[in-house]
């Protein structure tokens, strides 16, 4: 019993438990075993909620007056997203054991859905990195292998996804953070349209690339779990008055006529040849299921990198200038005045990605270099966004592998951190850009790694992106196989 409900995705899940079949107690319970049992190896989780047992107790006697078709499902939250009274700490020394005063606006949608919240994930420290290996505590481990990293920066969530620790989880995509750890740890995560998601309580790394979204085990999970968290908050002026209608209710899985694009360029030196025939594979499904699929140019590819860069690590150095000994968390314990007391704080507290980053967005938006580097780069962002924009114009969709390789050993990354960062090639310009992108499961290496494929869709294509694949995984499996070797039917 045990194994097969750990085999549900989280809208089975959730049926199981409106119909009774399974309590809400029950699969809390064999979750939390589940955690007990993998964390050792993984390191999923930096702090569990205590009262997981309680709230499922609690929650299962309101089944029958349930509306969520998440009700009673057990998930997890990354690190930056806050949760009031219970640690938050961005997988950073400087946070210490912060403990929020309020909620995020998502993880409230989610406790008003009724799931239960079984602890905070780890990440890169804050959200920065592609490995979850610049965590202060300690990287996560690959489900799939253990010697390889789970990738980056939302790791601990795509690995506790892929070792059923959790049914779904939420993580944030600042150029890559969902898709690409959900790609290493062969499972569905999605960056949904800028605004999509409101970012109060989200701990800001690059507010205008930021985003909250889920990753689960399926494209409907994903869609139901955007269902619960989407929509307009008036404490984030970004966040978007959606039109009704429910992204689950969408999925036809019908894609006859859609018209999906894949960028040569995209497939071009660099890619690795079996994550290149992959999602060529996975075109060919999509074909299959009715869709034109054709091969066309785009530009700017070799720019994507740097304009990210340039932009996140100069909002970065703004947003973290907050971190300073006295608001929050952590301080130096010796310090001789106040200046002294910022200084050993920041040099202590912050990890050495973080720093690099601080350092370099500061350089980018100096006065000597503004023009040069910070305005050159929202110029190119503005025309690596009309090159989206003519694509959509074409197509419905893109087709893109979401990383160059499956998921690197550990320790390999930390000491190239510039090969690191090109390895974001693929993710970044749809964060640029604001626009819908989801990664699911197409494949494995020879080595039995997951490969994950990347549909794009405009902003506000969501639902497009979702029932594309949807029907991808009604015609395949690769979702649904596990690091146990146990695979659901
Ligand atoms: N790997 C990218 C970075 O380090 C993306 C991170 C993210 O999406 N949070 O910035």
């Amino acid at each position: 019993m045990v194994k097969e409900l750990l085999e549900l995705s989280a809208l089975e899940l959730g049926a199981a438990i409106k119909t009774g079949d399974i309590s809400v107690t029950e699969a809390t319970e064999t979750a939390l075993e589940t955690m007990a049992e993998r964390e050792g190896d993984l390191n999923c989780f930096i702090t569990a909620a205590e009262q997981a047992i309680d709230r499922a107790k609690a929650l299962q006697a309101g089944v029958r007056d349930a509306e969520s078709p998440l009700y009673g499902v057990p998930m997890a939250l990354k690190d930056n997203i806050c949760t009031k009274g219970l640690k938050t700490c961005c997988a950073s020394k400087i946070l210490g054991d912060f403990a929020p005063p309020y909620d995020a606006a998502a993880a409230e949608r989610l406790t008003a859905a009724g799931t239960v919240l079984l602890g905070k994930l780890n990440m890169d420290e804050f959200a920065m990195g592609s490995t979850t290996e610049t965590s202060f505590y300690g990287p996560t481990r690959n489900p799939w292998d253990t010697s390889r990293v789970s990738g980056g920066s939302s790791g601990g969530a795509a690995a506790a996804v892929a070792a059923r620790e959790c049914f779904f989880a939420l993580g944030s995509d600042t150029g890559g953070s969902i898709r690409q750890p959900a790609s290493y740890c062969g499972v569905t995560g999605m960056k949904p349209t800028y605004g999509t998601v409101s970012r109060y309580g989200l701990i800001a790394y690059a507010s205008s690339l930021d985003q909250i979204g889920p990753i689960a085990r399926t494209a409907a999970d994903c869609a139901a779990v955007l269902d619960a968290i989407r929509g307009k908050d008036k404490r984030d002026a970004t966040s978007l008055d959606l039109p009704a209608g429910s992204l689950l209710a969408g999925l036809t899985g019908d894609i006859r006529g859609m018209r999906i694009g894949l960028p040569a360029e995209c497939f071009a030196d660099g890619l690795h040849p079996q994550v290149s025939a992959a999602v060529h594979a996975a075109a060919d499904v999509l074909k299959d299921r009715g869709a034109q699929v054709e091969t066309f140019p785009f530009p700017l590819m070799e720019y994507m990198v740097p304009t990210y860069y340039i932009l996140a690590c100069a909002e970065a150095s703004s947003n973290l200038s907050r971190f300073d000994g006295v608001k929050y968390g952590w301080r130096a314990p010796e310090y001789e005045d106040l200046t002294d007391l910022y200084c050993r704080t920041r040099t202590e507290g912050f990890g050495a990605e973080v720093k690099r980053r601080i350092l370099l967005g500061a350089f980018v938006l100096s006065s000597g270099y503004y023009d040069a580097y910070y305005k050159k780069a929202l110029q190119v962002r503005a025309l690596i966004k009309e090159a989206f924009d003519r694509a959509f114009q074409r197509y419905d969709l893109l087709l893109t592998p979401v990383s160059p390789t499956t998921a690197p050993a550990l320790g390999e990354s930390l000491s190239e951190a510039l090969k690191m960062y090109l390895s974001d090639i693929y993710t970044v310009s749809v964060n640029l850009s604001g626009l819908s992108a989801l990664s699911m499961p197409c494949g494995f290496d020879e080595k039995g790694l997951p490969i994950g494929a990347q549909l794009i869709g405009p902003a506000l294509g969501d639902g497009t992106v979702l029932n594309a694949a949807h029907a991808f995984q009604l015609s395949t499996d690769y979702h649904k196989r596990s690091p146990y070797g146990k695979e659901a039917d």
